[in-house]
């Protein structure tokens, strides 16, 4: 990367963006726009469409049709693999165009966009482009005369909602399989990280995917999102986002057609530091880094520290110097480490929580306060509270901004009966050099990824995905793909 070309790039006005339905970029039914607003500095980007029902239904029908004439699924193997891989292709030879045209809507440093979108998008894509054709049926062992088959097919049209933090990423982790699959996809980007997921949907039309078979209508999630949540012609929901909008999704597939939802939710995730952790100041700095990147604004983030009360105060005083070290600020500067906070509401809200932390006992160590508003952005100085017990709210709940509330524990069972104490289960971490206590721990934290001696980071081969009110299902890995087919039994008299 090449600082030069990010500030060229920065500076290049960004166009409207419409929907992007059966290969046609279409305006609003009723022409109506938003506002982007870069977090940034708080400047107008650009506008993009806010879509309407009539919108959604519209992407859905074109959907429809392309799954229904089997323009995309009836092609061989072959010709969708090539069509994907050309598409991951062009995600890497745009991906500093991509980046900063993302990191100018949603505030990500670009140290980490970089890397974490076009960088993983195209391997996503490419990870299940190259798995497309080598899934095989199978045969079921069966009494003589009989031959029961199990075939794999695509489920239908398949509904994607996608968040604002890592709108490339997420997008692919629903995209590459169900496409993969031959499925026609029809997706909803947030609203305040739209453009380079709509810029990645032109790119897949370049590569070759026909018309109709990816669509993505943008606009609000009460309104599209509502649309295509009730629609009768959604065959699956995938989605990323909040416990209150999955519920949501939930209750439109009840009121609808019953169709398959798939949620990946929050998460309050334990990162929990034994006093006989391998190396106690790599332990603090990736402890810092594993909440702070992207101001928090990640869903696996350790936002809990346990630590045991042996080695509390030296190793909280470590982390807070990790943190105040972090250079917050410009996120399309290369050196930023803590980019801006996704929108004014988040950071009105990340402030809010550290008020409730204080008036619940709990002591800032570090940040609690906005910062650098004279740039027109919204930035949080990396925050770290002590004192935080096991039933306070910035234990329980979900902040989504760069807080870390610590917590002592003494033992090991107490260590695992803090870190299961939220309705949440998404992520968790632990730091010994004790190979046994590891395996226990591993086992003893209920979640969908326990990271050991490390926090973050795992790539698509392996699975992602929450228990409890993280959610079910699960992206990335070939395990991924259960999502978007159907099986179907062939019962032959021979
Ligand atoms: P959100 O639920 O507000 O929005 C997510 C998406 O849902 C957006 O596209 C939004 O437009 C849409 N939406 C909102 N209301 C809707 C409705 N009524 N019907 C249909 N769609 C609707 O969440 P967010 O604020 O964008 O994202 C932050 C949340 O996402 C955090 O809770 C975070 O932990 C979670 N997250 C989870 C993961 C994971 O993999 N588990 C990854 C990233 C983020």
């Amino acid at each position: 990367m090449d600082q030069t070309k990010i500030d060229a790039l920065r500076m290049q006005a960004v166009p409207d963006f419409k929907h992007l339905i059966n290969g046609q970029h279409v305006a609003a039914s009723d022409g109506a726009t938003m506002d982007v607003v870069s977090p940034a500095d708080g400047t107008l980007l650009t506008r993009v469409a806010k879509g309407t029902a009539a919108d959604m239904n519209a992407a859905i029908t074109a959907a429809r049709a392309a799954f229904e004439d089997r323009r995309w699924a009836g092609q061989p193997p072959a010709t969708r693999k090539k069509v994907l891989l050309k598409w991951a292709d062009l995600i890497e030879a745009n991906a500093l165009e991509l980046a900063v045209l993302g990191v100018r809507d949603n505030g990500t440093e670009i140290s980490m966009a970089f890397r974490a979108e076009p960088g993983s998008a195209a391997a996503t894509i490419r990870f299940y482009a190259e798995a497309l054709d080598k899934l095989y049926g199978e045969i079921a062992p069966t009494p003589p005369g009989i031959l029961g088959m199990i075939h794999k097919e695509p489920v239908g049209v398949v509904g994607a909602i996608i968040p604002w933090n890592f709108p490339m990423m997420i997008g692919a982790w629903k995209m590459g399989p169900a496409l993969a699959m031959g499925n026609s996809v029809v997706l909803k980007p947030a609203e305040t990280a739209s453009l380079s997921l709509m810029r990645m949907v032109e790119l897949a039309h370049e590569a070759g995917l026909p018309p109709g078979v990816l669509n993505a209508v943008t606009g609000e999630g009460a309104v599209v999102g509502e649309a295509m949540g009730l629609s009768m012609d959604v065959d699956a929901l995938v989605f990323t986002g909040s416990g209150g909008t999955g519920r949501r999704l939930m209750t439109y597939a009840a009121q609808s057609n019953l169709k398959r939802v798939y949620l990946e939710l929050g998460g309050k995730s334990p990162n929990v530091v034994f006093a006989d952790a391998p190396n106690l100041d790599e332990a603090a700095a990736v402890a810092a880094a594993g909440i702070f990147r992207n101001a928090g604004q990640v869903c696996v983030a350790g936002s809990r520290l346990l630590v045991e009360a042996s080695i509390h105060d030296d190793f909280v005083a470590a982390v807070a110097k990790a943190a105040k070290a972090m250079r917050v600020g410009d996120p399309l500067k290369l050196e930023t480490q803590v980019g801006a906070v996704n929108s004014e509401a988040q950071l009105d809200a990340n402030l809010g929580f550290v008020e409730t932390a204080m008036a619940e006992g709990g002591n800032v160590v570090t940040g609690g306060t906005r910062i650098l508003q004279d740039t027109g952005g919204y930035y949080m100085a990396p925050t770290i509270v002590t004192g935080v017990t096991p039933d306070a709210t910035l234990a329980q709940k979900e902040v989504f901004g760069p807080v870390l509330g610590v917590t002592p524990f003494e033992t090991e069972e107490e260590a695992i009966g803090i870190a299961n104490s939220t309705v949440y289960g998404l992520a968790g971490g632990v730091w010994t050099a004790n190979l046994s206590r590891a395996h226990r721990m591993v086992a003893g934290i209920r979640t969908g990824v326990v990271h050991v001696n490390t926090y973050g980071g795992p790539d698509v081969a392996v699975p992602m995905g929450g228990v409890g009110q993280s959610g079910n299902g699960h992206d990335k890995s070939l395990h991924a793909i259960d999502k978007y087919i159907n099986l179907k039994t062939a019962w032959i008299k021979l």
